[in-house]
């Protein structure tokens, strides 16, 4: 089985999960769907709703949560840039592209054009 994409959640790849649901650019598989249930069953009716990095945390915890940042961005503008050379594939114009991305021609073709 070949690797198609990560879960942003825990970075497993599709070759190590039962499912991995895509979604806009991010991906989750079965075993954090099934956290993700347990999290919002679990979760007091009057939990804040705050950013994870606003919460009280060692520094030491902030670093290693960059790793698996970073990772997710990394999949995400590769998940971009296949997408862009779909629509290229599709015949899209880089005008079209660019509108679409909310960005100039000029930009979109700055951004993507030498990797699709
Ligand atoms: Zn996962």
């Amino acid at each position: 089985m070949v690797v198609i994409a990560r879960c942003s959640f825990c970075a497993k790849p599709n070759t190590e999960v039962e499912t991995l649901v895509g979604g806009p650019g991010v991906f989750i598989c079965d075993g954090c769907v099934r956290l993700c249930v347990s999290v919002i069953e679990g979760k007091p009716s009057d939990a804040p709703l705050i950013a994870p990095w606003e919460h009280d945390l060692p520094l030491a915890q902030v670093l290693q949560n960059l790793t698996p940042v970073a990772a997710a961005t990394t999949q995400v503008q590769q998940n971009l840039a296949a997408w862009v050379g779909k629509a290229r594939e599709l015949g899209g114009t880089w005008s079209k592209i660019g509108e679409a991305l909310g960005m100039t021609r000029q930009s979109a073709w700055e951004r993507f054009g030498s990797t699709v």
